[in-house]
């Protein structure tokens, strides 16, 4: 079931949601009852819990040699 983020409008406090595709978006903040937006970026999957080799994810999600970002102790850097 994927997890959803979102962000009060009111109180700017951020909150994940645990919802089925079928369900409708929340609407209203958690903590003041305010207008809440959906943040599209990492719904989905989850960064705790090692959500991303779970769903199948090879790379390590912390690696960034690809674009010439910083990459230590990443295999890939090392073998180039
Ligand atoms: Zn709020």
């Amino acid at each position: 079931m994927p997890i959803y983020e979102y962000e009060c409008e009111s109180c700017g406090v951020v909150f994940e949601a645990r919802q089925k595709f079928s369900d409708a978006p929340l609407e209203s903040c958690r903590e003041c009852a305010g207008k809440v937006q959906k943040l599209i970026s990492r719904a989905g999957f989850s960064l705790k819990g090692g959500g991303w080799y779970e769903q199948g994810y090879n790379a390590a999600p912390s690696c960034a040699g690809n674009d010439g970002g910083g990459c230590g102790g990443c295999p890939k850097a090392a073998n180039s």
